[in-house]
């Protein structure tokens, strides 16, 4: 499947493997980037050929010179054996799952996964015949407790979606391992930039590609990594599902690649300093963002992450409720609105209270998501002391 020569293959650092890889200018009329190539129909040129199916594709959905250059890049930047590709994060993260879970099967599942994610697991694998079971994104080893001769699956999300616990991956894929269960961590929020699934025992890292990987708020992708003994089986399940992306938002995310790392970096230095600002903040209880010295599970992430993205949250006093409408009314640079991970910065309220089952979610006040864009952080800092000035 190399596009490039492979002998060049996982020579390079994170960050050159987004410049470089899944590029052949020279297979193209010397231009720097991969064409959209648009298809169903592969033609074979002979008979012989046909019947052979020789040739490196055989029907537009199962790969074209377009997905192949972004599947290459991403293996290289995953240090993976193989990527599969999907029409949105949420379709990433089922995808591998049907391809891993079977009726019987006990599944553990983080209680602070994506929501839709949970949705998912609550709906289809228990209509399937899988026992679903959630567990404290905290437990570590502890995870050892909940294991069952039928156990096959962990999923683990971290930091938690909204709330930003961490979870000690490496102890609990250990655990995994040594009972044969296979692993999938939702690496959406650092990206293997600022955390390497498969080096801390990983098996399947999935990514909504809709987020950094495209950087722009104009599509939807889903990307599946998985290690060597997984690599069959979700291939065939992939494949088997009939689920591809269209043609221009792989291209798109193709072209966001290219400039990641340093969308990245100001997406985590502008973060932090807002971060830091809201700390300081009278109105606020607390900030929920991992890489900061108070958050309760800094350690974890000073220890296996090498760096945060640009999503956090963080919680006002009570007395704020009232006037919770107007802060975000107030917000001219912060758009109200799902999904992240573009340039620009948004806010949204949150309560996980009424779906968490393992834990409980009571923050102490009102909850807010922030996305920190590439907007001047001063800027951002402005915008949201005038917001917090109409919460009085
Ligand atoms: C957005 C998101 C997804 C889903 O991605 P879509 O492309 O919107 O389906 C999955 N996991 C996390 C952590 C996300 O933030």
């Amino acid at each position: 499947m190399a596009n490039k020569k492979s002998s060049r293959d996982r020579k390079y650092r994170p960050e050159t493997a987004l410049v470089l890889a899944g590029r052949s200018p020279f297979e193209h009329a010397g231009f720097v980037n991969t064409p959209i190539y648009r298809g169903s129909t592969v033609l074979w040129e002979t008979y012989d050929d046909l019947i052979a199916h020789r040739g490196r594709y055989t029907y537009g959905r199962r790969g074209t010179p377009t997905t192949d250059a972004l599947t290459d890049a991403l293996r290289q930047f995953e240090g993976s054996a193989g990527v599969m590709l999907t029409p949105s994060g949420l379709s990433a993260i089922t995808t591998a799952l049907l391809a891993v879970v079977k009726s019987g099967d006990h599944v553990l599942i983080t209680d602070t996964i994506y929501r839709p994610t949970r949705v998912f697991c609550d709906s289809i694998l228990t209509r399937l015949g899988a026992e679903v079971q959630y567990y404290d994104p905290l437990a570590g080893a502890d995870i050892a407790k909940l294991f069952k001769k039928n156990t096959s699956t962990v999923f683990l999300e971290a930091p938690g979606s909204q709330s930003f616990e961490m979870q000690d991956i490496p102890a609990i894929t250990k655990i995994a391992r040594e009972r044969g269960a296979v692993t999938l961590a939702d690496n959406t929020w650092a990206t293997p930039l600022y955390f390497r699934p498969h080096e801390h025992g990983v098996d399947i890292s999935i990514q909504a590609g809709t987020k950094y990987l495209g950087g722009h708020s104009d599509i939807n992708l889903g990307t599946i990594s998985v290690t060597q003994a997984h690599f069959k089986q979700v291939h065939d399940t992939h494949g088997n599902l009939g689920i591809n992306p269209g043609p221009e938002d792989v291209f798109l995310a193709l072209r966001g690649m290219r400039t990641m790392g340093v969308r990245l970096e100001r997406h985590m230095q502008s973060g932090m300093k807002v971060a830091r600002w809201l700390e300081g903040r009278p109105e606020v209880l607390r900030v929920l963002h991992p890489a900061l010295e108070s958050h309760p599970n800094h350690a974890i992430w000073k220890r296996d992450f090498s760096g945060a993205s640009g999503l956090f949250s963080f919680v006002l006093k009570p007395e704020a409720q009232k006037n919770i409408g107007a802060f975000f009314d107030e917000l001219e640079l912060y758009g109200m609105g799902y999904s992240w991970g573009g340039f620009e910065s948004l806010a949204i309220p949150f309560d996980c209270s009424g779906y968490r089952t393992a834990t409980t979610w009571n923050p102490g006040g009102p909850a807010v998501r922030l996305h920190i864009g590439l907007e001047d952080p001063d800027d951002l800092i402005a915008d949201l002391e005038a917001g917090l000035s109409k919460l009085a």
